[in-house]
């Protein structure tokens, strides 16, 4: 099997002014992966590499750089999952950590379960060595200023911030930054897909978004395909949109049409925003969004 990977940076109204740092930022992971990939690595490997790359870039909403809750907290969310057999591991809230991704995947090879949350993922990350790391080692200034400005605006809603991305109205506070996910096969024709974020700014503490949710914000199955998706998570969470682009794909969709119908779904349904990224069984790559924009770079082995 030839590898191939697409990993993305979120899907919304990304401004001109920041849209290079998005794509360079997808670029230099999708690079470390593939790399990987050529030389023989996992596709479980590849996909949590991309993310940790992603999950160190403050440009992005996912480990350093992650948006503040309405506590001013960080309360970062991720999940990995191996198509081999379908084994995912996922963490919701976490904060105090670098790599949510590496713990979700923790959580898949190293317990019976498959999601923690709360004071018993605390417990886990340090118990498998993850260090604490302090608050302001993830806090980028951008966030601060940003979480001071909206904290007493009643007017900062989700629902507001996903309806004007969709609109193409960069939301009224400027300027946002999003989840991240990569999707991989390796050459063994093993797929696993990974997304990993910091939620939506000025979300209610213990809210918890798709990313960590199996079939909604990520799905992997080695018989059809895997995806990541990234978006309105509320909504997302309502069509478990990963899934349903899996789904798509076993019909005999091919990755393109399977990721387009996905985002139809979550527009007609629930009238959501978002995008997702798609790899089939066969290698094929797939994406959609309904934003104005979404980071993604993709890349196949020749
Ligand atoms: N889906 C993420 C969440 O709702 C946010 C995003 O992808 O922009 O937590």
């Amino acid at each position: 099997m030839k590898p191939a990977i697409i990993v993305h940076g979120g899907a919304w109204d990304i401004p001109d002014k920041i849209w290079q740092a998005h794509k360079e930022g997808c670029t230099k992971a999708l690079e470390k992966g593939m790399e990987m990939l050529e030389t023989g690595a996992s596709a479980i490997d590849a996909v949590e590499e991309c993310i940790k790359i992603m999950e160190m870039n403050p440009v992005f909403d996912a480990g350093r750089g992650s948006f503040l809750n309405i506590d001013g907290k960080i309360e970062m969310d991720a999940g990995i999952m191996d198509g081999k057999d379908l084994s995912f591991g996922a963490i919701g809230g976490i904060d105090g950590i670098y790599h949510p991704v590496s713990l979700a995947r923790k959580v898949m090879e190293e317990t019976e379960h498959v999601f923690l949350a709360g004071n018993g993922a605390h417990k886990f990350a340090r118990k498998m060595g993850f260090q604490k790391i302090p608050y302001e080692k993830l806090l980028v200034g951008r966030e601060l200023d940003r979480w001071l400005r909206i904290k007493d605006d009643p007017d900062f809603r989700t629902r507001t911030v996903f309806e004007e991305d969709k609109k193409g109205r960069i939301d009224k506070d400027g300027i946002r930054v999003d989840t991240v996910g990569a999707v991989a096969i390796d050459i063994n024709g093993d797929i696993s897909s990974a997304t990993s974020t910091g939620g939506i700014p000025k979300k209610m503490s213990g809210r918890i978004g798709d990313a960590p949710i199996v079939g909604c914000g990520f799905y992997a199955d080695n018989l059809a395909g895997g995806a990541s998706a990234t978006g309105w998570g509320e909504q997302i969470m309502k069509i478990c949109m990963c899934k349903t682009a899996v789904d798509f794909l076993s019909e005999g969709l091919d990755p393109m049409e399977a990721a387009r119908r996905a985002v139809e779904v979550l527009e007609t349904r629930v009238d959501g925003s978002g995008g997702i990224i798609l790899i089939d069984s066969k290698g094929r790559i797939g994406h959609a969004y309904n934003t104005p924009r979404m980071a993604f770079e993709f890349s196949y082995a020749v």
